[in-house]
């Protein structure tokens, strides 16, 4: 690591002379701090504590960004930090941390820790592969510094003297646009392979170039992620695609090798063509949801999730139509095959999942544009996602764009041209039935339009 001199490697004890940057040598004001976090801050110092600000806040601090949290640091211990605040609470398993409560706002408290190491006393428990199940070994702030995952992560923002601590180059870092993780990059990765994630996430958010040293061994380690709990990949994932940045996550993602344990059906989707032609569904859903984003408008963790495993569930429900089932149960089927499949990599909870399956069950039915149903459809309470997602689907080429406005058009206007427009459709139809039977889609139009008309 650039700048860094090591004083006394002893056995497990690191002793490393930190560089650090007085308030006349760095930006960061007190006025871009939340004054929530300041009084935490204050309160603990006036304890007799030690209290800094650090990771991802003081990153983006000195980057002038706008920090998403604020994490405080401390040598108290959990206890002692209750003991402090009438409103606060302890949470956490693998992690025991202090939650301050200011109504709707939680300033998170954590106590030094040190990396969990053999003969280390303390509450840690490590598997075989590395990966880390508890982690409750408290440590000294140098200690604590080498046990955060990359060097622009690591940085102390002191509130005794405002100045900026720096264990691990990490300034350097910042200054050269570099992540770069802390230590041995396969060792780092093996205690915990959400650092891979971390990684591509950190790097697109900040506009990093990920070290050299840290992108190698990526491919060969991304099978950890396996290992990893379905639960708190959820989580990451949500991270990665409602970032605003999804398309450019997705593909670091993939050129990683990484995407494939996160969506193993999607991927094994992708890699084969549809009729010839490579899917642009995702692209296009994933460009439409990062343009939403930007624009302040919602991107809800269903329609995101119904989106990454839309390839998947299409072939599997032409699989099914091709053997003859009826389109609503083979999009029962492919609902179900594709969520128990990838249930096992990232786990999707039931208020996620059920509404996931309503817009792809919506898909087949919202191609069929006759009689009463149309009617219905609007009344049904997912309408709105599954005719947003009908509309990535036509953009995708994958349905008539006439199916698209047709809707468009049927939402918008009064009874009697919704009338006409039924009525029209149905004489269409009539006539077009038979081509429509011999289509892989066999509702694929309102209108009577086959897949390549469009
Ligand atoms: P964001 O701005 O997206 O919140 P962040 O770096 O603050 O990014 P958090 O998940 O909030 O990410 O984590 C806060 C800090 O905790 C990090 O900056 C890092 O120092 C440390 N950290 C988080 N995850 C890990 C990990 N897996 N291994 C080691 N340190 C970690
Ligand atoms: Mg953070």
């Amino acid at each position: 690591m650039p700048g860094l001199k090591l004083i006394q490697p002893t056995a497990g004890v690191l002793r490393v002379q930190p560089h650090v940057y007085r308030r006349s040598e760095h930006p960061i004001s007190r006025r871009a701090i939340n004054p929530n976090a300041l009084k935490v801050l204050y309160r603990l110092k006036q304890a007799g504590f030690r209290a800094c600000l650090v990771g991802g806040c003081v990153r983006d601090l000195l980057l002038g960004r706008e920090p998403k949290d604020f994490d405080v640091v401390t040598d108290a211990h959990p206890e002692q930090v209750r003991a402090l605040f009438r409103n606060c609470r302890l949470v956490g398993r693998r992690f025991r941390l202090a939650h301050i409560c200011f109504g709707q706002e939680i300033v998170e408290v954590a106590t030094f820790r040190a990396t969990a190491a053999p003969g280390r006393e303390g509450d840690w428990v490590q598997e075989e592969s590395g990966r880390l199940l508890r982690d409750n070994v408290f440590g000294t702030i140098e200690e604590d510094a080498f046990r955060r995952d990359f060097t622009a992560n690591a940085l102390y923002y002191d509130i005794a003297d405002f100045s900026v601590i720096d264990y691990v180059g990490g300034m350097e870092d910042l200054q050269r646009g570099v992540l770069r993780l802390i230590g041995d990059p396969e060792l780092r990765y093996r205690e915990d392979p959400v650092r891979m994630l971390r990684a591509v996430r950190l790097m697109t958010k900040l506009g990093f170039v990920l070290d050299p040293a840290c992108a190698e061994p990526i491919k060969k380690l991304a099978p950890l992620l396996a290992g990893v709990s379905p639960a708190r990949l959820y989580e990451e994932v949500l991270k990665l695609f409602l970032s605003g940045l999804a398309v450019q996550n997705f593909e670091w993602l993939r050129h990683y090798g990484l995407f494939e344990f996160l969506f193993p059906t999607t991927e094994k989707a992708l890699s084969s063509e549809y009729q010839g032609f490579p899917s642009t569904f995702l692209v296009r859903a994933l460009e439409a949801a990062d343009r939403r984003l930007s624009e302040g408008k919602p991107v809800t963790p269903y329609f995101l999730y119904a989106t990454l495993l839309w390839e998947p569930v299409r072939l599997e429900f032409e699989r099914h139509l091709a053997q003859g089932v009826a389109p609503a149960v083979a999009m029962q089927e492919a609902a179900s095959t594709i969520l128990t499949e990838q249930q096992r990599h990232v786990a999707i909870a039931r208020r996620v999942a059920l509404p996931m399956r309503e817009v792809w069950l919506l898909q087949p039915r919202l191609e069929r544009c006759q009689g009463s149903r149309p009617l219905k459809l609007l009344a049904h309470p997912r309408f709105r996602a599954g005719y947003d997602f009908l509309l990535l689907r036509c953009a995708a080429g994958e349905v008539a764009p006439e199916i698209g406005e047709w809707w468009a058009e049927f939402q918008q206007v009064g009874e009697d041209r919704r009338r006409e427009m039924l009525s029209g459709v149905q004489r269409k139809r009539r006539r077009r039935s038979k081509a429509r039977r011999a289509s892989m889609f066999p509702s694929q139009s309102c209108s009577g339009l086959s897949p390549s008309s469009g």
